[in-house]
């Protein structure tokens, strides 16, 4: 059936343009979580929240099991470039059939077709056996998953499946790689610079140890469907007493995409292993830090963040692969993201059965003149609501 009228098509459409002309950099969605709220609130879904994390919750169906968690974020990256931009970020232009403006793909159209296919639900008065949680998040972009976790804990909802409306292109995702921010800190010894045996360089041992993991990187796992795991050193820093000082520490970030098989201990171990042969003095751990959210709320980000896969077999994605044949008259291709998302908590930490589907491009995410195809609003928005009746079937 189909379940957006030509006026629910043309609000839905509304409802994105006004989403993108209101920013929501990472720590800054409130005024956006008011309005998605609203918007809810509108459309007739019985339950809506806003909760101490500043997510915004909604909720519809029976209460009973299975429960079904339809996971968006609202925040987006901060423009880069204007310049680069030939349109306004934050007009929501429409152009022929595309809209344009940050979020457009990433993933304010993802919101939209959610909130919009979950309303087509209530507006049919379809039967819903068991519970459907459209969960909207805040810093997703910095920390995927963790305030997603957030909730799910505050709130004691445990999820029998996950939905990620991340931009597919309408392809049913699988899963992706998943990521580490590792700090390696090594420690020498200070000196005058015009006698430098007199010390130990920690740049010196830094450099040897950097060289080691490009060397290293070309050895990474391989997995069939996820890729290849990664390494990037993308920041480094010294401490020196002076410019004429032998530096004592230096510090460097290593970004570390991990492919299915590579874990925590394992990734830590290979940087650990080069240490070792380099004879270096070096303490290896886990970037943590504290995030806060626009409502106050604090929470610990770890960053590991696992990677996933989910076989084409398993009973949620040929309901996905049923719910968009119906709507798309075909069946969509499988796929898996290049970039990393709360599915690395729903179903890499927390094994709920995930599977990533949402309107828009990945290639447009981050970038200037971000834009969907507004057809495909409407075509995720009714396979979001055909998912609800399959995997509840
Ligand atoms: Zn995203």
């Amino acid at each position: 059936m189909a379940w957006l009228s030509p006026s629910d098509q043309k609000a839905l459409v509304n409802f994105l343009r006004e989403l993108v002309q209101i920013p929501s950099p990472s720590g800054q969605e409130g005024a956006l979580a008011q309005r998605l709220a609203e918007e809810m609130e509108r459309l007739g879904f019985p339950e809506v929240k806003v909760d101490k994390v500043g997510n915004v919750i909604g909720k519809i169906g029976s209460g009973n099991r299975p429960t079904i968690l339809f996971d968006g974020h609202m925040d987006t990256v901060e423009v880069a470039d204007y310049s680069s931009w030939t349109r306004d970020p934050y007009g929501g232009e429409i152009d022929g059939r595309l809209l344009y403006g940050l979020g457009a793909s990433d993933m304010k159209g993802g919101l939209a077709s959610m909130v919009y296919g979950l309303a087509a639900l209530i507006k049919a008065g379809a039967k819903i056996p068991g519970t459907v949680y459209f969960v909207g998040v805040v810093q997703e972009e910095p920390s995927e998953g963790t305030a997603l976790k957030a909730s799910l804990q505050e709130e004691g909802i445990m999820p029998d499946f996950a939905i990620v409306g991340e931009p597919s292109s309408l392809r049913i995702i699988q899963g992706h790689r998943g990521r580490m921010g590792i700090i390696v800190t090594t420690k020498g010894k200070a000196c005058h610079a015009s006698a430098p045996e007199l010390g130990q360089n920690a740049i010196y041992a830094a450099s040897r140890i950097i060289f080691g993991i490009e060397l290293m990187s070309s050895q990474f796992l391989n997995d069939a469907y996820l890729g290849k795991g990664s390494a990037a050193v993308t920041w480094i820093r010294s401490e020196s007493p002076s410019r004429n000082a032998v530096p004592p520490i230096c510090s460097f970030y290593v970004d570390r995409r991990l492919t299915l098989g590579e874990t925590e201990a394992k990734a830590l171990a290979e940087i650990r292993s080069i240490v070792i042969r380099e004879g270096a003095n070096a303490e290896i751990t886990v970037n943590e830090y504290e995030a806060r959210s626009y409502t106050g709320y604090t929470w610990k980000v770890r960053e590991y963040f696992p990677a996933w896969f989910i076989p084409q077999t398993h009973p949620l994605v040929q309901a996905g692969l049923r719910a968009a044949e119906r709507v798309l008259g075909f069946k969509p291709p499988l796929g898996c993201w290049k970039f990393s998302t709360d599915g690395v908590y729903t179903m890499g930490e927390a094994g709920i059965p995930t599977i990533g589907f949402g309107p828009g491009d990945e290639q447009w995410a981050h970038s200037p003149d971000e834009r969907i195809r507004i057809d495909d609003l409407f075509a995720a928005a009714e396979v979001y609501a055909e998912m609800v009746l399959e995997i509840m079937r």
